[in-house]
Formats: C-alpha cells, sequence, structure tokens
C-alpha cells in the first residue's frame, strides 16, 4: 500500500494493515517513517493535527550532533570523548544513561544518511558554538541545521505543512539562520544586504500572490518539508486528522492502534509513538509531574484540539490501552 497517487485527502482504510504505524509527525515521526520506509516497510503515519509538523515545523531546525559529516569534511574532527566530557559536565551523573552514547555514536551516520540518500539537506554549524561555556564546549562544529527548502517540490502536500510561526515569521516568511539574518540585520546598513532583503521580499510577495503562503522554506519548516518529500517519495501514507486514541495489544505486544473516530489499524512489524510532550494537557502534568506543572508553564508547542485525553472519543475496549 502506498501514496503514491494518494490525494492529500485520503482517509486511513479501515482494517488496514501496515509494517509499521508512525504516531505524530514531527521530525521524530517523519524521520522515522523515511528510515522504516528506506529498509523496506510499509509505512503510515498518523497525525492528529490537521496539518503536519508538529513544534518540529516551529522549530529552528538545528541538530546538535558532534562529529557529524559537515564539520569533518571541513577539519573539524574531535575525538568521540570530547562532546561527552561537555555533557558531563553539564549533565552529571545523568550521562551515564546508555542512550547518550548510541547517540553520539550513531548521530552522524543519521546526518549522513539524510544527506545522502533523502530529501533533507544541511547547513553546517561550524562557527556555531556550544550553547554553555562548560568544559569540553566547543567554539563550532557540534550542529548542523536544515538547508532551505523550496516548498513548490511539495506539490499539493504543501497544503498539508504547517506554517511557520508567526512570531518568528516575517508575514509568514521564515527567515534562515546565518547568511540569509546576517543579510537582514545589515539591510539598513549595507546596499548588498538592502538588495538582498528586497528580492527576498519581492520573492516572498510573488510567492503569497500564487501561492497563499511562503515557498522558501527555512529552519524547522525546511527539515519537515524535506521529511514529507522523502516519505512521499518511498510511498509512505501520511495521514492528517488521524488522532490515535489507542493501542492494541495482543500476547505483549502493540500489534495495532484506533483512531478516534473508531478506524482500527494493523501494525504488523510495530507501532512508534512520535508525539511530542503534553503541554497543553495540565491535567497529564500535574498527575505525572505534580502541582507545580500544567498552565504555570508556557509552551511554544503548538495547541491542537482535543487537547486532553478527556476530550477523545472513549475506546472501552479491554485489549486497548489509552494513550
Ligand atoms: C520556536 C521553537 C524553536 C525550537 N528550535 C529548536 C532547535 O533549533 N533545535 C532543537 O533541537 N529543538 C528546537 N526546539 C524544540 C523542538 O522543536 C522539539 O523538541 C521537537 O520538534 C520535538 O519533535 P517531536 O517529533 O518529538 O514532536 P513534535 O514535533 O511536537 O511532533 C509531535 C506530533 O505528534 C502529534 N500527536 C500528538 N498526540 C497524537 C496522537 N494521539 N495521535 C496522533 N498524533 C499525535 C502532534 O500533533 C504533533 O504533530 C524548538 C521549539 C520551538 C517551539
Amino acid at each position: 500500500m502506498t501514496n503514491k497517487g494518494r490525494s492529500i485527502d485520503a482517509r486511513p482504510e479501515p482494517g488496514a494493515s501496515y509494517d509499521l504505524l508512525v504516531v505524530g509527525s514531527g521530525a521524530g515521526g517523519l524521520a522515522t517513517a523515511v528510515t522504516a520506509a528506506d529498509l523496506g516497510l510499509s509505512v503510515a503515519v498518523l497525525e492528529k493535527a490537521p496539518v503536519l509538523g508538529g513544534t518540529s515545523a516551529w522549530s529552528g531546525g538545528w541538530l546538535w550532533v558532534p562529529r557529524n559529516p559537515l564539520a569533518v569534511e571541513a577539519g573539524i574532527d574531535e575525538p568521540p570523548e570530547a562532546p561527552l566530557d561537555y555533557l558531563a559536565g553539564i549533565m552529571g551523573n545523568r550521562v551515564g544513561d546508555p542512550r547518550i552514547k548510541t547517540y553520539l555514536d550513531t548521530g552522524p551516520e543519521m546526518v549522513r544518511f539524510f544527506r545522502d540518500r533523502t530529501a533533507v539537506d544541511w547547513i553546517d554549524g561550524n562557527k556555531v558554538p556550544d550553547f554553555t561555556e562548560s568544559p569540553g564546549a566547543a567554539a563550532g562544529g557540534r550542529s548542523v541545521c536544515a538547508a532551505p527548502f523550496d516548498g513548490r517540490r511539495l506539490g499539493p502536500w504543501i497544503a498539508k505543512l504547517r506554517p511557520p510561526l508567526d512570531v518568528i515569521s516575517l508575514a509568514g516568511m521564515g527567515i534562515a539562520s546565518g547568511k540569509d539574518m546576517a543579510h537582514f540585520f545589515n539591510a539598513m546598513r549595507r546596499p548588498a544586504s538592502a538588495l538582498y532583503v528586497t528580492r527576498r521580499l519581492a520573492k516572498h510577495g510573488v510567492d503569497l500572490v500564487r501561492h497563499g503562503r511562503s515557498m522558501q522554506l527555512v529552519n524547522g519548516n525546511a527539515l519537515v518539508a524535506g521529511l514529507m518529500r522523502s516519505c512521499l517519495d518511498r510511498g509512505v501514507d501520511l495521514f492528517t486528522d488521524a488522532g490515535v486514541s489507542a493501542l492494541k495489544h495482543e500476547d505483549g505486544a502493540v500489534t495495532g492502534v484506533t483512531l478516534t473516530g473508531g478506524t482500527r489499524l494493523h501494525a504488523r512489524r510495530g507501532v512508534v509513538l512520535a508525539t511530542g510532550g503534553f503541554p497543553h494537557d495540565p491535567a497529564t502534568q500535574a498527575r505525572l509531574f505534580g502541582a507545580e506543572t500544567g498552565t504555570a508553564h508556557y509552551s511554544a508547542a503548538p495547541a491542537t484540539i482535543p487537547e486532553t485525553a478527556s476530550a477523545w472519543a472513549p475506546r472501552p475496549a479491554a485489549s486497548c490501552a489509552r494513550i
């Protein structure tokens, strides 16, 4: 089952089976879907919002990946222990978590995979220093950012990409980190920057007239667009308005999901939960973290209705777990 030719408004077919079901369409979910499809699995991504991308589509699109290929190719070749020393200074004994070593060991391979085999591309962070001055901090070379992406490459699927966050875009036009942003800062001082900004704004105006939105995608918007393109290229089915309300358990394994409307889907190999956090669900926060959370904390993550578990349609099947 593939979405080659599938309309952007297609709904999941009740009872359909996939090798892998991915719940959530942020960078975590879409990257999982691309990787699984690249390995030959049939995959569906299920997103509760009417658009794809979650918080990831609003983000800066930066990834902290020490020893990444863009740094190494530029001659920044630090020993494997160096980033671990930096993390130890910040995280203390939590740095012993084996997942951290796995992340550091395999992060560079991830960056290379997406650059070489998918529609995602990167710009380097070779001059971007670590955030703190702890021991082991580097002056650059430990991060990459999603390269700008031409939204027209998504065809009709551009309508399904969450637009950039309004407060960090200019009338819907994202401004990329690095050279792009520097030109905007210098527009009133340097003629070359003024010309650059004028061209950018003119192109944005044309995009608004022709497409109703910016097609010069940058930062997290570019990251999600590149991942969407890579999913579509591999026949991954992308479904919006497809909130998962329950997981099906059989013989100790998760073998499917139930959507809020009651549609059930089967998973032959597994279900990946990539649903981000629950920043707009004070009841669940209070239950899991105590009274000092919930609305006391502001979150920039998008709020999608229904927000709380109680708003989900009830699925009281004995073999299903609410999520
Ligand atoms: C303004 C801003 C800038 C940031 N910049 C950076 C940065 O440069 N670098 C960095 O590392 N981090 C950054 N972050 C943080 C980063 O964006 C998040 O940590 C990251 O996007 C989380 O990705 P995710 O895939 O786990 O979740 P999300 O991107 O939030 O995706 C989760 C998706 O799951 C969906 N979902 C939830 N429940 C269900 C359900 N039951 N059924 C179906 N779908 C469901 C949600 O609707 C959402 O679309 C930034 C955050 C913000 C707000």
